[in-house]
């Protein structure tokens, strides 16, 4: 008898391991290549645009401070003195005041439009960090081929890129086969209305995009050293955002006498039980398609345990948990970012608060996170509210649609033995009010690994904003087949 449970488990294991095995073996197969394009040179011009372009202090710094206006005036006055030939072809229209909305008819409008979307509001430099700078923050310095400045990579980049390349088309008097939209908003760092406005008006007027291009993925060399390859990580898709108010009431008083529990004590408990432990993982569809995509060129135990999630999904996805970027594709996040509580040194506060910020996973909803957040802290005297209205994020687009191979085969063109993987976004984008209205959505530019997004020396190399410009064109160029 315990030889025949012996030889039927050996059976196993051995069915197992041919199994493994067969699978690891049939995914080794070589990434594809495409060719690629020489990327064309740009004028000095594009390079100084986009460093003047810096210095407008185009700063969203949250709701409670107002913006500086005619800085975001002046933006588009220098805008339309610097594109000449947009500015005579292209017609535009202004939302909200400050976000604008270029329309370039195309040859046939019966087809449905593209829109590229940039914003050109900025974050504000954080006092405590501007001595940290090794340049100055709105100088738009270009040292070492290198464009330093806020707003150099997020965002004002891709604006740039996007006006460069239609002023060259319409240099040699191309004219689209589709119209092709350009959506310039105004507080992407902070409400985000003009994109919504400009949304809705499209909505309104039943224009319904096929493809929609904003920021999100970029292309990295750092993320998959391993490929030796860089890899275009094409984003179908963003998390929501959603902020949540923690409250805690209880008697305060004098300090000199205080009882064994305070708001802040409770509030601090709260805190620590809801960092304790992340909502389940989540092994998104979107991610799977990434790793099957990247993993024939991954060496053998990843390659072994991509090829066969069936087997070692928990440990693929506990190795990916250890890196907190790719521990956000897993996981709808919660972190606390604010906390506001306490009048004098000697009082002890009757009210504490904190402000917690949640990434939602697309499919997540979010009552399944409040839950979530209630059973952790696990104490009815810390109260949840809304502190954010929940965010209406549309389906995500998928990477067969229209406007991922669109993109995808732009990047195969821009970028020498580039590997395009379809991707999720852990940041949000003024995009997802289109994902009701367009067909496909995408969120990626092209650039590599660019530095220091809401950080220190933000900067962008002139070769990525060279290759900006040629993704741009392409995609206008080939907007009509
Ligand atoms: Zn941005």
């Amino acid at each position: 008898m315990i030889k025949k449970i012996i030889l039927s488990i050996l059976l196993i294991v051995l069915v197992i391991t041919g199994v493994v095995i067969f699978n690891t073996i049939r995914f080794s197969k070589a990434i594809a290549t495409k060719p690629s394009k020489e990327i064309p040179s740009l004028p000095d011009s594009a390079i100084s645009h986009l460093q003047q372009a810096i210095k407008f202090k185009t700063v969203s710094a949250g709701d409670a401070m107002p913006v500086d206006t005619a800085q975001y005036l002046a933006f588009w006055q220098f805008i339309e003195k610097n594109y000449p030939l947009v500015h005579k072809t292209i017609s535009h229209q202004n939302f909200k005041e400050l976000s604008r909305l270029y329309k370039w008819e195309g040859k046939h409008p019966e087809l449905k439009p593209y829109v590229l979307m940039a914003h050109y509001d900025v974050v504000p430099v954080e006092g405590a960090t501007e001595k940290q700078w090794t340049v100055p923050a709105f100088g738009g310095l270009l040292k070492n081929d290198t464009i330093y400045g806020r707003g150099a990579a997020d965002d004002k980049s891709s604006l740039i890129s996007i006006l460069e390349a239609a002023e060259k088309l319409l240099a040699s008097s191309f004219q689209p086969e589709r119209t092709i939209y350009f959506s310039f908003g105004n507080d992407e760092e902070t409400i985000g209305q003009g994109a919504q406005a400009i949304a809705k008006y499209l909505e309104d007027n039943k224009i319904h995009p096929e493809v929609v291009i904003d920021e999100g993925g970029e292309i990295t060399e750092e993320n998959f050293t391993e490929l030796k390859r860089p890899v275009a990580l094409i984003a179908v898709a963003e998390k929501g955002y959603m902020s949540f108010e923690l409250t805690v009431e209880m008697h305060g008083g004098h300090s000199s006498t205080p009882a064994p529990e305070t708001a802040i004590d409770v509030l601090n408990k709260g805190l620590v039980h809801l960092r304790e432990k992340q909502m389940p993982y989540q092994f998104l569809p979107v991610i799977k398609e990434m790793l099957n995509r990247v993993g024939p060129g991954m060496p053998f135990t990843q390659r072994m345990a991509i090829a066969n999630t069936w087997l070692f999904e928990k440990q693929l996805v506990a190795e990916m948990e250890k890196d907190k970027s790719s521990n956000a594709l897993f996981h709808t996040t919660i972190v606390p970012t604010m906390i506001q509580t306490g009048i004098k040194d000697n009082v002890i506060p009757t009210v504490a608060k904190a402000i917690v910020n949640t990434r939602i996973l697309p499919g997540t909803t979010v009552e399944q996170v409040e839950a979530f957040m209630m059973l952790q802290i696990n104490d009815g005297r810390v109260k949840i509210t809304h502190y954010s209205p929940p965010d209406k994020v549309g389906p995500a687009a998928s990477y067969e649609s229209v406007a991922y191979k669109k993109v995808e085969n732009a990047t195969y063109q821009i970028m020498k033995s580039v590997i395009p993987v379809p991707f999720l976004s852990v940041g949000a984008t003024d995009s997802k009010y289109f994902q009701s209205i367009a067909d496909g959505v995408i969120k990626f530019s092209p650039t590599i690994d660019a530095k220091g997004f809401h950080g220190i020396d933000e900067r962008i190399g002139v070769s990525d904003l060279k290759r900006m410009v040629f993704f741009y064109q392409i995609i206008i160029q080939e907007a009509g087949n």
